[in-house]
């Protein structure tokens, strides 16, 4: 296998960043390129990128060093060491855009940096080593001190899901570097000792039917993963099935009936990822860096009745609401997760519906940044008058739930269970396979 390379987005246009500050590495020369020019840049030194009018600024101490028309490449000139040292520390990186755990962190970044301008704001994306980069995935969606066989697992389906190319969500480069794709943060955590520990899984792959499989992941699936469908209409892989998070039958009731849902989300079943099956505090540990430690396993999330018509007031702009007056539940997935519901509100006209359809729509609807999840149930307390005081949403597991739940196998890595066991638990009937080896490679 040749060294590819990935394009990530690292600044996008929506950040809205017109300055970008970085450091050269103490190790290696650094060079800025343009079409016409080539700057040897000094080493460990602090400079500024800034978009103006049209153009790509480089500074350097309040002067400014060079005009870029676009676009603008900052370079390594020698080879790309897997080495904090020898790489690029971008300050002010909007990592969990539009989250509730949205924040601007510092990174290290292998590789070099191709920065546009793109109608006043900067964009850069970097370009590394494919294997590097799925590395720095699997190690930024968790610590570094994981068991090795949780990195091993994510790492495949990190590499799987990247090979596999199956949502293209930014044309022109393979994906950007949140939660939206994959969350890719840098060489922070790796070591040269994790690098050397996962060169046995290179180049290995989940595939289904000579197919690489597009292996999904969410945080922590609540106690059973969701297929597909439920959350993707278009997508109908066979390996993209709902199973319950555990090597025992944990319960035989459907979660798409609104009375067992009621039922699951106050429960607290044995499986992989409720953290309870593990020491709490060893967790905390594992989990990577911007993730907010909170009860997401089993969560509540409360409002008045003020506070709730306040929020669909504005996260639902052109529709007269004057006061909510309670919400159905819909259609579920095999996880429980809502797909459908309807809000009830009095409006000047009298009494009205609007329903919200899709567990994006409904997470993204129902809290001020973002819900856990939509695998809820709705709690509505009543006065003497029937009027809605206040409303309280009962629910399990964080993300969309479908493919690999990552919480849940960091629990199985924990119980020795080998990063082989963990995929096909995940993603049931795929086979793990070289690259080399799939007949129907996508660039052949
Ligand atoms: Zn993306
Ligand atoms: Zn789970």
């Amino acid at each position: 296998m040749g060294v590819s390379l990935s394009k990530i987005g690292i600044i996008l246009e929506q950040d809205q960043q017109r300055q970008v500050q970085f450091q050269t590495p103490e190790v290696g020369l650094m060079i800025w390129k343009s079409q016409d020019m080539v700057m040897p840049l000094k080493k460990g030194a602090v400079y500024d990128v800034i978009a103006e009018a049209g153009t790509i600024q480089l500074w350097h101490q309040s002067e400014c060093l060079h005009t870029n028309t676009v676009p603008a490449y900052l370079m390594h000139h020698e080879d790309i060491l897997v080495e904090p040292s020898a790489c690029v520390r971008i300050q002010n990186i909007l990592v969990g855009r539009n989250f509730h755990w949205q924040k601007y962190i510092s990174q290290i970044l292998p590789g070099n940096f191709l920065i546009t301008n793109a109608n006043g704001f900067l964009v850069w994306v970097n370009e590394l080593p494919l294997e590097i980069y799925l590395l720095c995935v699997a190690s930024s969606e968790m610590s570094p001190d994981c068991p090795i066989e949780l990195v091993k697992a994510q790492l495949i389906a990190a590499r799987s899901w990247f090979l596999a190319h199956a949502e293209n969500k930014h044309p022109g480069w393979d994906a950007c570097n949140d939660d939206c794709c994959q969350r890719y943060q840098g060489l922070g955590h790796i070591t040269q000792a994790l690098w050397n520990n996962v060169k046995d899984i290179q180049g290995l792959i989940l595939a289904y039917q000579g197919k690489i499989v597009d292996a999904r992941y969410s945080k922590c699936c609540g106690g059973r993963t969701e297929a597909s469908w439920h959350i993707w209409p278009q997508t109908k892989e066979a390996y993209l099935i709902s199973v319950w998070d555990s090597d025992q039958p944990l319960n035989e009731q459907s979660l798409q009936d609104e009375q067992n849902m009621q039922t699951w989300v106050h429960q607290a079943p044995r499986c992989f990822c409720n953290p309870d099956m593990d020491d709490a505090q060893e967790l905390i540990k594992y989990l990577g860096q911007v993730d907010v430690p909170g009860h997401y396993f089993r969560w509540q999330q409360s409002y008045s009745a003020e506070e709730f018509t306040n929020l669909l007031v504005k996260k639902l702009p052109g529709i007269a609401i004057e006061r909510v007056l309670g919400i159905t539940c819909g259609e579920r997935g095999e996880s429980g997760r809502l797909k459908q519901l309807r809000i009830a509100y009095q409006s000047p006209n009298g009494l009205q519906y609007i329903d919200i359809a899709g567990e994006y729509q409904i997470r993204s609807t129902l809290h001020p940044s973002f819900l856990y999840s939509s695998a809820f149930v709705v709690q509505e307390q009543k006065d003497a008058h029937g009027i809605l005081q206040r409303i309280t949403l009962v629910g399990s597991g964080w993300g969309h739930g479908v493919g690999m739940c990552q919480m849940g196998a960091l629990g199985m890595a924990l119980q020795g269970f080998s990063h082989q066991a963990i995929l096909h638990h995940y993603f049931p009937g795929t086979d793990l396979i070289l690259l080399d080896k799939l007949v129907n490679r996508r660039d052949k």
